[in-house]
């Protein structure tokens, strides 16, 4: 116990995982939290202060899938192992060291990691007290070994926290917004510059902080906590890095956590990744292929130059589909090249690992033959940058991998049998040795059995006497006599015995065997290293990723109705029928597939650059609102969108406002959220921005709702100048058509058949006549007894506003007059809006009604009140009472 005392006061916030065997234990508090989290038996051993020790295990062969859990579950798990071998005679436990800390962010192991995500760990601080808003950021996949470094501002850092998706923040918990509290890792010490600078060039054994690039403090100061922690995570060891990346913000398009959340990128709003823009563009047949297109995809450029090259490598691929067909085959069968290597690095090699290296070198020359056939078609610059990643980088390796790995190989190097026959010398000469001596040990166990007149002994290995003579025990009491043979064990039902040939045969075999064992892991160790010193593996794993997205790309264009943008410096905007491509995925999936998509075109050009819709709800605004934001941000992550033709003027930061939520958790209404997001669009948009919104002003009284939505429409028009969609319930705004020369009117198709309301999903030029709300009421429930008193009020309320006068200098006014919310206590009576008679009528229908007490009815009688009032109702709707009233 003192030595698990001191371990975990080497990690107090981590579980500790204790090895004692084929376990790992937990003691204490630990096991109470263990037992609860993994539903796992709790028991007692040996006591503490005259306390029993709560305790709790777990067997080391399965050990992944409880840490899986309890990662999951928030949980660090310290894992302490033995690092010493018994010797004889040792008094005392083994030494146990702490070998690895594993926390959300720093995990290398397949079973525990999303292939086909990156796993970050993020470090922010800001070490400046004076300006608490000047931040450093520095993130890593340590599974990768991806590290890049950025300097933000306070008012930055919810974009960058949303668009990393960070599995754990190192951080003063301070200065992260509280949404993400859960996955913070306190750090609240951090380095002054010179020690951080110290830190980050002996990380990367370069003498001065320039060789790496030209970073701020607080890149460098970020940059060393994170590496600080990764380093203790790993035992002291640091994995390999990637050279730091400098992340700019420049040529980036600008994403806020609203808009990231209200379009479903990566992960829908339910959390699931089913439904997303990602998942609806993914064809990739790589893990490492998957992750680059989904930061791709997250990731949407400003740079014209880098979409344009995109689109011209996989406008090519598309155009060759028969070898492209080839490369994705070769790629189909390319292991995850970039988490090998970090498992690698972590120190934690398999041998499959070092195989999934060698695979990935033969996959990258065959690509390159076949890349190498295509040569005079005219190849793209990105494809030909692909091709000369690949060419011939990493030969030696390739060679040296293939000579040294066995074709079968086992699951972990103690079980040996990992390095080739032929490659090493003396391994072989050990192996022989070993073997032989088996051999011997078979031709001693016949030359014995007929020497002692036993048929049946037997010479086997023991765990722990080695090889002994095992007869059973009446034959043991004869070859007790006899010399030259010593007794080694007796039990009830059997004898074993050695001899001096025997003992000589064992001592050489376990000298053979160990003398092989130690080769064959000092030869593995030396080509993972091998594998460490060669950069090219990088820069290939990095190639075979781009190909495979690429590839991915063309794929989409083989659907047919997907089109490459033409991109522009401009202000552009036009999109000939473009589609939601997860609606249209839906769609198609669902049972009523036979409903198809309704494409719709939308232009902004500079002239009209403003779109006002408006519309029923149901009739597919947000989707019309949402699929022209996708296809933006598919355009500039250089995708093909869904559209017939497209040209886009670069958009330097998207604001989507679909569909608001309550942010209870907060503490902000929704009101309080959609007023906060409409403030963040008029803070920083710009001519070249593009701005979606969906009912601005929907959630407060219906004059400060349209007073809100009619400002920040004139804003967006005339003074931020933005390309705009504005999609609103308040038909008063129609009246700014007139004010406003470049903003035009757009709304929904509907049509009206036989009393029922029919969405046509179709954008078409003008105003909404109607709203419709009455019949999407009835399309979803509403009862009919609510429905009809709301259609009276509906009716009175528009008889009222029509009387209305209202000042006529008001533009805000012209045409809206809204009544305020009817008085509870005078409820407008049905004389106001029912002809002459019918209420009468009416009220006589409700006394016989009242009359009437079913419980007290004879099937008879019943039947002949049903006549009555039926005759009743049928008078009444002689009386010419229309639909509306
Ligand atoms: P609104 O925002 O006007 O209330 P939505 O955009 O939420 O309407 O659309 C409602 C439903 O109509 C969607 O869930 C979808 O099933 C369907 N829909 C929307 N747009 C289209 C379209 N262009 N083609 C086919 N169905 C559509």
């Amino acid at each position: 116990m003192e030595q698990w005392f001191s371990l975990k006061n080497q990690e107090p916030d981590a579980l500790l995982f204790f090895r004692m065997g084929d376990f790992y234990e937990l003691f204490f508090g630990d096991a109470q939290a263990a037992a609860l989290a993994l539903d796992i038996t709790l028991t007692h051993r040996g006591t503490h202060d005259e306390e029993p020790i709560p305790m709790c295990g777990v067997p080391v062969g399965t050990a992944q899938i409880y840490l899986s859990r309890l990662i999951r579950r928030g949980f660090r798990v310290a894992v302490a192992e033995q690092t010493e071998l018994p010797r004889k005679g040792q008094k005392g436990p083994l030494r146990r060291e702490i070998v690895r800390v594993v926390t959300p962010g720093t995990l290398t192991e397949d079973e525990l990691l999303d292939a086909g995500r990156a796993n970050t760990l993020l470090a922010i601080v800001a070490p400046d007290k004076r300006h608490k808003d000047r931040l450093g950021a520095a993130w890593i996949d340590i599974s990768t070994g991806t590290l890049e470094l950025l300097r933000l501002g306070a008012d930055t850092l919810a974009e960058l926290l949303a668009r990393l998706a960070p599995s754990e923040i190192l951080s003063d918990p301070t200065l992260i917004p509280t949404e993400h509290a859960g996955i913070i890792t306190p750090s609240t010490a951090h380095p002054n510059r010179e020690v951080a600078e110290r830190t980050v060039t002996e990380a990367y054994q370069v003498a001065q902080m320039d060789a790496l690039g030209d970073f701020s403090d607080e890149q460098i100061v970020a940059c060393a906590v994170l590496l600080d922690y990764v380093r203790r995570s790993q035992a002291g060891k640091l994995p390999r890095l990637a050279p730091p990346i400098d992340h700019g913000l420049d040529s980036i398009m600008g994403l806020d956590p609203a808009t990231r959340s209200s379009l479903d990128i990566l992960q829908s709003r339910d959390g699931g990744s089913k439904h997303t823009l990602f998942s609806s563009v993914n064809q990739t047949a790589t893990a490492a292929g998957t992750r680059l297109l989904a930061h791709w995809v997250s990731t949407p450029s400003t740079d014209l130059a880098l979409i344009t090259g995109r689109q011209d490598g996989w406008h090519w691929l598309h155009h060759q589909p028969k070898p492209t067909g080839v490369l994705r085959d070769i790629l189909k069968h390319a292991p995850d090249s970039a988490r090998a290597l970090g498992r690698i690095s972590s120190g934690r090699p398999l041998p499959r690992d070092l195989a999934a290296i060698r695979d990935t070198l033969r996959a990258a020359n065959k690509i390159t033959e076949t890349l190498g056939t295509l040569a005079e078609t005219g190849m793209p610059e990105r494809i030909r940058h692909i091709g000369a990643s690949l060419y011939g980088r990493a030969d030696a390796l390739l060679e040296r991998l293939e000579a040294a790995l066995n074709t079968e190989l086992p699951v972990k190097i103690e079980d040996g049998g990992v390095i080739a026959p032929g490659f090493d010398v003396e391994l072989d000469r050990q192996r022989d040795l070993r073997d032989n001596s088996r051999r011997l040990i078979a031709q001693l166990q016949v030359r014995l059995a007929e020497d002692y007149g036993i048929s049946n002994l037997r010479i086997r290995h023991h765990n722990q006497l080695g090889y002994v003579i095992e007869v059973p025990a009446a034959a043991g009491r004869k070859l007790r006599q006899h010399e030259g043979l010593s007794l080694r064990q007796g039990t009830a039902s059997l004898a074993r015995f050695s001899n001096e040939e025997l003992t000589s045969l064992n001592q050489a075999i376990l000298e053979a065997s160990e003398k092989a064992d130690q080769l064959e892991r000092h030869l593995f160790a030396d080509l993972a290293q091998h594998c460490l010193n060669t950069p090219a593996l990088d820069d290939i794993g990095l190639a075979l990723a781009e190909l495979d997205a690429l590839i991915s790309c063309a794929r989409i264009m083989d659907r047919g109705t997907w089109c490459r943008p033409t991109m522009t410096n401009g202000q552009d905007f036009n999109l000939q029928a473009c589609r939601h491509p997860v609606v249209e995925a839906a769609l198609h999936e669902s049972a009523a597939h036979d409903t198809a998509f309704i494409a719709n075109d939308c232009a902004l050009p500079p002239e009209k650059h403003a779109i006002l819709l408006t519309g029923p709800n149901m009739a597919g605004k947000s989707t019309f609102l949402r699929q022209n934001a996708l296809a933006v941000i598919l355009a500039q992550a250089g995708l093909p969108i869904p559209a017939k033709t497209a040209t886009i003027g670069i958009v330097d930061r998207l604001f989507s406002r679909v569909g608001a939520a309550d942010d209870l958790a907060r503490g902000r209404s929704t009101f309080m959220v959609e007023m906060t997001e409409t403030a963040a669009i008029l803070n920083q948009a710009g001519p070249r921005s593009l701005v979606v919104v969906d009912e601005i002003g929907r959630g407060t009284s219906t004059l400060d709702g349209l007073s809100i939505a009619w400002a920040t429409l004139e804003a967006l028009h005339s003074q931020l100048r933005c390309r705009t969609i504005f999609a609103t319930h308040f038909h008063e705004l129609g009246a700014l058509l007139k004010t406003l020369p470049r903003l035009a009117a757009c709304t929904m198709a509907v049509k009206e058949w036989k009393g029922h309301v029919v969405f046509q999903h179709e954008v078409r030029p003008g105003l909404a006549q109607k709203s419709w709300g009455l019949h999407v009421a009835q399309l979803a429930g509403i009862p009919a007894s609510v429905l009809y008193r709301a259609r009276n009020l509906l009716t009175r309320l528009e008889n009222e506003r029509g009387q209305s006068n209202q000042p006529a200098n008001l533009p805000l006014f012209e045409q809206a007059a809204i009544e305020p919310p009817i008085p509870q206590n005078d409820p407008p009576s049905a004389s106001n809006c029912l002809p002459d008679g019918t209420l009468s009528a009416l009220q006589a229908l409700h006394k016989e009604l009242e009359a009437l007490d079913p419980d007290s009815l004879s099937p008879r009688e019943a039947h002949s009140a049903l006549y009555q009032l039926k005759s009743m109702i049928d008078g009444l709707a002689k009386m010419d009472v229309t639909d509306e009233k």
